[in-house]
């Protein structure tokens, strides 16, 4: 029987909500069989993720980077990684200072606005990597919006006093990184760039060169029909298809393991990823 593969969540490390420990335990309850734990720009919860792994659970090492491609911002999970490659740690470790930096030019800029500490606050919550989830928490905990989206909406989003563009490495380098690990290199959630197809088409064709392996062809919120549009491009440029449910923590419109099926006629990423399982 194929196991459940959830090929992409987060954990504490970086913007997720549930410790490693509780998130396989909570992938296990699910019925999952292979968690790639997919930490924005850090490996840092694979050790705890699989020391705490129950009997059946396998934890494959992942990572989602953030990368430039002209003036877009993409996400880029690797699959399958040797975490102690040097040339991926250097550069994981290069990624987070970026990230310290967004975060003091975002608090500086939320000053403006009355809002004090929040470079302590969002520091406090001891996540490896430092995110826009954690300025959400900050904010929300503060009284300054009632969720997520409103944050966005009012303080961090683009046009708002509080945004500040990342300054990731590009997408050339991002897939040679993970795949000097080692690793499987797949577009994470192709629809939320909002790119037109002839556009989404020219990013998988770059991709493909560059020795991209796969792309998310089932994610939480995508749009109906989607996966079966994309999956003749996939076949076209020998591309795999991957799945994970980007599971942040206990919310309605995602679970670990909560995958929809994949189309019939595209090839599954865990064809390829039998030689990374530990
Ligand atoms: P970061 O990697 O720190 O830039 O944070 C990216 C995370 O913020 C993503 O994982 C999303 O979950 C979340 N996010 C990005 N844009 C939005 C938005 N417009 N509304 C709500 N959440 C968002
Ligand atoms: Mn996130
Ligand atoms: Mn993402
Ligand atoms: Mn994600």
């Amino acid at each position: 029987m194929i196991p459940r593969y959830d090929l992409h969540c987060h954990s504490l490390a970086s913007d997720g909500l549930l410790s490693p420990e509780a998130l396989v335990l909570r992938a296990a309850e699910k019925g999952v069989g292979v968690l790639a734990l997919t930490d924005h720009d850090t490996t840092a919860g694979l050790g705890p993720a699989r020391a705490a792994a129950p009997e059946g659970l396998c934890v494959l090492a992942g990572v989602e980077i953030s990368a430039r491609w002209g003036d877009k911002e993409l996400h880029i999970v690797g699959l399958g990684l040797d975490v102690a490659e040097p040339g991926l740690v250097a550069g994981l470790a290069s990624q987070r200072q970026r990230r310290v930096e967004r975060a003091e030019e975002m608090s500086r800029r939320l000053e403006k606005l009355g809002i004090v500490d929040a470079l302590a606050g969002v520091r406090a919550y001891g996540a490896d990597s430092l995110g826009r989830g954690h300025f959400v928490q900050f904010l929300v905990e503060r009284g300054y919006a009632k969720d997520n989206a409103q944050v966005f909406k009012r303080y961090i989003g683009k046009g708002c006093t509080g945004y500040v563009p990342g300054q990731w490495m590009s997408l050339a380098e991002a897939v040679a990184l993970i795949r000097g690990a080692g690793g499987l290199a797949v577009l994470a959630h192709p629809g939320r760039y909002k790119f037109s197809n002839g556009k989404l088409r020219a990013l998988l064709g770059e991709f493909a060169e560059l020795g991209g392996a796969g792309v998310e062809l089932a994610y939480p919120n995508q749009a109906a029909g989607e996966a079966e549009r994309l999956a003749r491009a996939c076949r076209e440029l020998g591309l795999a298809a991957s799945a994970g449910s980007d599971f942040h923590g206990p919310m309605p419109w995602t679970e670990l393991g909560r995958i929809k099926p994949l189309p019939a006629d595209v090839e599954p990423i865990w064809q390829r990823l039998a030689l990374q399982l530990p």
